[in-house]
């Protein structure tokens, strides 16, 4: 009777994975198999590949057919293949040409109606495509401005199956060459740090933490989300490879770009959201808050009042700059490493309380709710509500410079390495191929055997004195820089509680 086969892409993580579809008819009943489908995939897939087929107005096929799928697709959002499901189907059965179908990638989840519905995941899915040398691809309209921004793609936006078999029936299948016009790249977000006022020590630490990619912790009540939307304007721009991986990620979330990124992603979870949300979920294939942060920023605005849960699964991302998922039997990463900002009010009392009764004992276990992740803060700062804003703060430009300089420092000391800002340094090669002045190291020291940090906060102080080197221009930290580090780790207000 009939053969077809065509492709489509998997995606486990954010890794594509193709995948190549045969369709056999033969003479027998109307039934269809699918093999090489999760199990628990089977059934909802046939329903939706009936109805849609049905309600396209072409009438079922009278043979028996198989259609599957090798490798088998992971049983994460398979949806996705649906189309290439639907279309090596109707090839096998005669109602489109086979060689039609052949060479080309479909992508799109069918909806009972005939309909095709937009998936998440397009950018990496395309690009896999285009890497595997199948530049035509059939998308989902509403994806077609995104597929397009992959090079070399050849795209075709469809809405309803009906139109798709239609026209590869009659060979009027039109490829996407008037491409939408380029929207220029988001360079800059809509906020700067002249609108911050006064807060003289927390723009410092501000303008630290963007130079080292150290993480900040904001203490006190004052404009905390303010600074923190402002963090991404004065990191230096995302590299081409970082703005992929990022773009990337943010299709996989089902929030695609409109336009080229060029400044890292600040992502700012409320504390009501659950840890699905935050660190993604295995079962959908969806990244969570903390890879929307990967390249840029994490702000948890209100800290303490995030759950246990969240609070203290942020530590293992926070180290390995991925995040590792679990769950019905399948195991799936998404990168993570970002530069977290943290703040939290002194005490549990709602906003604009006028008259605070919180014990001195309450606001301790308040505090104590970030006793996991405050260890790994290198750099923290008070906050208040200041009127002093006659006077303009110094522009996000200018900062944005001096954190440039000093990041191009850091990235040609640490050229031979992996690593590209001092955050990053492991800290035996803190000791042996990047020591410190002695005086510097002496005063660290010091602190250690005064119990004020721990071994483990003394390489973070180290990282903090070569980045107060990197924004004076000097060759190595000296003993202002280890005061220096040591106050940003106390935080001005000697609120010294690790
Ligand atoms: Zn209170």
């Amino acid at each position: 009777m009939g053969h077809a086969s065509t492709r489509s892409v998997a995606l486990v993580g954010l890794h594509p994975q193709l995948v190549d579809i045969e369709a056999d008819a033969v003479p027998g009943d109307a039934e269809l198999y699918l093999v090489g489908l999760p199990e628990t995939s089977v059934w909802p897939a046939r329903a939706r590949i009936r109805a849609a087929i049905l309600n396209s107005g072409t009438p079922w096929p009278d043979t028996r057919i198989t259609v599957s799928v090798s490798p088998m697709i992971p049983p994460v959002y398979d949806a996705a293949a649906d189309l290439a499901l639907a279309v090596a189907l109707l090839a096998a059965a005669g109602v489109i040409p086979p060689e039609r179908i052949a060479g080309r990638m479909f992508l799109g989840e069918l909806a009972l109606d005939g309909g095709i519905r937009p998936i998440r995941g397009v950018l990496p899915m395309v690009a896999a495509a285009v890497r595997a040398g199948i530049s035509r691809v059939v998308v989902p309209a509403e994806c077609a401005r995104e597929a397009a921004q992959v090079p070399g793609a050849v795209v075709m936006p469809v809405t309803r199956l009906a139109d798709v078999a239609d026209q590869l029936r009659h060979g009027i299948f039109r490829d996407h060459h008037d491409r939408e016009p380029e929207s220029a790249p988001s360079s800059s977000f809509a906020v700067d740090l002249a609108d911050v006022p006064g807060n003289q020590a927390a723009r410092r630490a501000l303008e630290v933490c963007a130079a080292g990619g150290h993480h900040l912790f904001l203490s006190g009540d004052g404009p905390a989300t303010m600074l923190a939307e402002r963090l991404p304007g004065i990191l230096p721009p995302l590299t081409d490879e970082a703005a992929r991986q990022v773009a990337e990620i943010y299709s996989l979330a089902g929030r695609p770009d409109r336009a080229p990124r060029i400044t890292p992603p600040l992502s700012a979870p409320h504390h009501s959201e659950t840890p699905a949300v935050i660190f993604g979920s295995v079962a959908a294939n969806r990244p969570g808050a903390v890879s929307l942060a990967h390249h840029g920023v994490l702000h948890l605005a209100d800290a303490p009042e995030f759950t246990r849960p969240v609070l203290d699964g942020l530590c293992r991302p926070m180290d390995s700059g991925q995040v590792h998922l679990e769950g019905q039997g399948r195991s799936i990463r998404y990168p993570a490493r970002f530069t977290l900002v943290l703040d939290a009010r002194p005490c549990p009392c709602p906003e604009g309380r006028e008259e605070c009764a919180c014990t001195p004992e309450a606001r301790r276990r308040y505090r104590a709710r970030l006793a996991l992740l405050l260890p790994r803060v290198a750099v923290r700062a008070p906050i208040e509500q200041s009127n002093r804003g006659t006077r303009a703060g110094e522009p996000s430009a200018a900062v944005a410079a001096r954190v440039l300089a000093a990041r191009v420092r850091a990235a040609h000391r640490l050229a031979d390495t992996p690593w590209r800002t001092n955050a990053e340094v492991p800290a035996p090669d803190l000791r042996t191929r990047f020591p410190v002045a002695p005086e510097a190291a002496e005063l660290l020291r010091s602190a250690v055997n005064t119990g004020l940090v721990t071994a483990d906060g003394l390489a973070r102080l180290l990282r903090v004195a070569w980045t107060l080197a990197d924004l004076r221009g000097a060759d190595r930290p000296q003993f202002d820089d280890a005061v220096g580090a040591l106050e940003l780790w106390k935080g001005a207000d000697g609120d010294g509680t690790r």
